[in-house]
């Protein structure tokens, strides 16, 4: 009859719509040899940006930081650091103290960069990072201190020396004006030049990765690679340096900030970025530009996943076919939500409130598809981060000549930190995709201030030496 037709119909209806969604997220799944292409692919992309002829037009630009060495435990003073890039803008205080009982003593205070700063003109950047050292060292009772200060500057730095980085480009939310092509360590002493109220020293500009390495190496001296997994992605490791051909010498070692985020923007990605992943570039502040970053860092996930929804909704598998202003509005999913709606602890209820909360009004069954879509866009998202630091590691083992490697990592970022799935994976897939390397990962406890004060420590011992 009538009501057994309806319900056929609704079946099929209902088939159909199971069928183009399990489509559509199968285009996140990768098989195993395409995770080893994204490996092959990296090792390619390492050496471009490695050698002399060919850096100038590499995607992955292996940037020298003039780190040649990891902490040896002698590093001793009072520092100042500056953390600009991450989650949050941080001004911190580091004593360290050598010797037998080794400690680290921090204090740190957070500040706000409100967007018409981050997107504004660089003076006002850098006015802005300043009087928030000037709050920061009232606070602390050390104005007339000049102490020596290390800039955690978490975008891609030309570097010609410890203390002098030109920005290449803004990367994630950043865009002020007059700031690319600059010496970022110039932009800070004119800002404390401009304000005329105290002087400081600054000896060290220091990408996170390395930041996080250094740190990580302090007590682990096997960490020789650093991740970072946050807002943005990005590694750097100890290379020797007579592979770094852009650096006179060829003895030792020296790290090398290896901005992998750009992985991609030469088209080598394309065949398993979506339709998705470019509706993100697109809209972002840098189209076209750090593509492998926008489909495995914070920042891009939730959009990735709010697109994908959008696409969902609109034939008619969610929300009951309603795009709401708030699916229309960009940023919506950070990661402390991804990661909450993931957790294996969570009824679905829960998700259904944190959707809520967010201004989405779900069904059951919609939370169920969020909930999938999310998983999708997180696996993949540790799985090309995992493919990327095997091709690393691979390469340092390679290096050295050896058939087996022992390697510890030193890691931070939101992501890894507070994603339940993320590590796990990203782990399990360097496993896989470099069976000859055995890797350990060490969550560094904020590399970026610790690190950046180690680095700097070392930079003064150095200036000391040589004047001696
Ligand atoms: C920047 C890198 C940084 C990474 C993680 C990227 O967008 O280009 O310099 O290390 O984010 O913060
Ligand atoms: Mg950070």
């Amino acid at each position: 009859g009538k009501g057994a037709a309806l319900v056929t119909a609704w079946a099929s209806r209902l088939a159909d719509q199971t069928r183009q969604i399990a489509e559509i997220l199968a285009e996140f799944r990768l098989t195993q040899d395409q995770l080893l292409e994204v490996k092959k692919r990296m090792l390619t992309e390492i050496q471009t940006g490695l050698s002399k002829k060919t850096q100038d037009k590499a995607t992955v630009k292996m940037l020298p930081t003039y780190v040649r060495s990891t902490p040896d435990g002698t590093e001793n003073g009072d520092f100042l650091a500056l953390d600009l890039g991450g989650t949050n803008f941080r001004v911190l205080l580091v004593k360290i103290r050598s010797g037998k009982r080794r400690t680290v003593e921090m204090h740190n205070k957070i500040y706000a960069i409100p967007i018409e700063v981050m997107q504004g003109t660089g003076e006002e950047l850098f006015d802005h990072i300043v009087a928030c050292i000037s709050d920061f060292l009232d606070y602390m009772g050390m104005k007339n201190a000049r102490l020596p200060l290390g800039f955690t500057f978490s975008f891609p730095c030309r570097q010609t020396s410890l203390d002098a980085g030109i920005l290449v480009n803004w990367t994630k939310g950043f865009k002020a004006t007059d700031c690319e092509g600059e010496d970022v360590v110039n932009l800070l002493r004119e800002g404390i030049k401009r304000r005329e109220e105290f002087d400081l020293d600054v000896v060290a500009v220091v990408n996170d990765t390395v930041g996080t390495m250094m740190t990580c190496a302090y007590e682990e001296p096997t960490c020789e690679v650093g991740l970072i997994a946050g807002t943005g992605s990005n590694a750097c490791y100890m290379e020797e340096m007579k592979n770094i051909e852009t650096v006179d010498g060829d003895q030792g070692r020296m790290c090398v900030n290896m901005e992998w985020g750009a992985f991609g923007d030469n088209g080598c990605l394309d065949d398993i970025r979506t339709q998705y992943d470019r509706a993100v570039d697109d809209l972002s502040l840098n189209p076209g530009k750090q593509r492998y970053e926008k489909m495995c860092s914070g920042m891009y996930l939730g959009e990735i996943v709010r697109n994908i929804l959008i696409d969902l909704t609109k034939r008619g598998f969610l929300f009951r076919g309603q795009i709401s202003e708030t699916l229309k509005t960009r940023g919506i999913f950070e990661t402390k939500f991804l990661s909450q709606i993931e957790s294996d602890r969570l009824a679905l209820l829960q998700v259904r409130s944190i959707l809520q909360h967010l201004g989405l009004d779900s069904t059951c069954d919609d939370s169920i598809i969020v909930k999938e879509v999310c998983g999708a866009v997180s696996r993949r998202a540790a799985q090309i981060c995992g493919a990327g630091m095997a091709a690393v590691v691979d390469k340092i083992r390679e290096n050295r000549g050896l058939d087996h490697l022992d390697i510890t990592v030193g890691v931070d970022g939101t992501l890894y930190k507070l994603h339940p799935h993320f590590s796990r994976i990203m782990h399990q897939t360097v496993k896989e995709l470099a069976p000859k390397c055995d890797v350990n990962f060490l969550l560094s406890e904020d590399g970026s201030g610790k690190g950046a004060a180690l680095i700097t420590a070392v930079g003064c011992r150095l200036r000391e030496q040589e004047q001696k």
